[in-house]
């Protein structure tokens, strides 16, 4: 077995990564407290005053005493508040959504956009509902590609609900008549992270994707991200326990830690007090005899 060709090696390594990666749950484990929210129609119809159907839309926010909706067609319609139904009327006041407009800076991967507004503030708008791949896997950069193709520099419209625990915007960017979340899922650019959203009309975008092998579908087995990121982290925590198994290297200054003395490499007790460790030239208190 001396003489194990590195390719077989190669791919012994990769089982064993794949193995791991098999164990680890479909969904990260804070995740599996909570069950996937239910997959929901995200448009909604419209009726006039008459009962008449107006429109379907998924979008829909008052813009002064007008309601702006987005028709199934991509299509943005301007209705007079007052020529909707009044059950429309209080839905709307009951379902309130934050607007911004503004020019795309910066494409940070392909679910995160930088955007400047009028006021020349700085916005890191997440895309809410779907999870792009890692840089380090495989369509990472495609993807950032693909949504920096489709935004950068053009100024666009995001719809939020309010910002995330974490101060960033969880939105919906619109650009003219695209709804950028809905295409990079239908392109393969990303998954719908299902674990947050139950939007149907994402869920359907991917089905679509996979069906057609668009973008990452055309793997075999494409990772998702959250269970990347999740095998990231264990191995991270795994190097990080094995560097902490680790001796200290030796810095030339030997810190008694019984005493709080310190000694220089000259010293006799350099690195040989029960209680110890290697230190810094200023910790401890300097030995009488080497100087510390
Ligand atoms: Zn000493």
């Amino acid at each position: 077995m001396a003489s194990v060709p590195v390719s077989v090696l190669h791919s012994c390594r990769l089982v064993v990564v794949w193995a791991v990666l098999a164990m680890l749950p479909a969904s990260p484990l804070w995740a599996q407290a909570q069950p996937d929210p239910p997959l929901v129609d995200s448009f909604r119809q419209w009726h006039d005053a008459s009962g008449k159907l107006l429109t379907k839309s998924r979008l829909a926010y008052l813009d002064g005493d007008r309601i702006a909706l987005w028709a199934e067609s991509g299509q943005m319609l301007l209705i007079p508040q007052a020529q909707v139904s009044a059950a429309d009327q209080s839905w709307i006041i009951a379902h309130p959504v934050k607007i911004l407009r503004g020019k795309v800076i910066y494409v940070a991967d392909g679910d995160t956009i930088g955007l400047l507004d009028a006021d020349e503030k700085q916005h890191r708008i997440r895309l809410e509902g779907i999870d792009a791949p890692e840089r380090g896997q495989a369509f990472g950069t495609k993807s950032r590609q693909a949504l920096n193709d489709a935004a950068y520099g053009k100024d666009v419209i995001v719809a939020y609900e309010k910002p995330d625990q974490y101060g960033r915007i969880l939105g919906h960017i619109y650009l003219n008549e695209r709804w950028l979340n809905y295409d990079q899922l239908v392109s393969g650019m990303a998954w719908h992270y299902r674990h947050f959203s139950g939007d149907a009309y994402l869920a359907q975008a991917q089905k679509r994707a996979e069906a057609e092998k668009a973008g990452l579908w055309r793997d075999v087995s494409p990772l998702p991200p959250w269970r990347y990121r999740l095998a990231e982290k264990r191995q991270q925590e795994m190097k990080d326990s094995e560097t902490a198994a680790k001796p200290m290297q030796p810095t030339g200054y030997w810190l008694n830690t019984s005493s709080g003395v310190r000694h220089n490499e000259t010293c006799e007790h350099y690195g040989k007090t029960s209680r110890g460790k290697y230190c810094g030239a200023e910790d401890g208190k300097p030995c009488g005899m080497c100087g510390g």
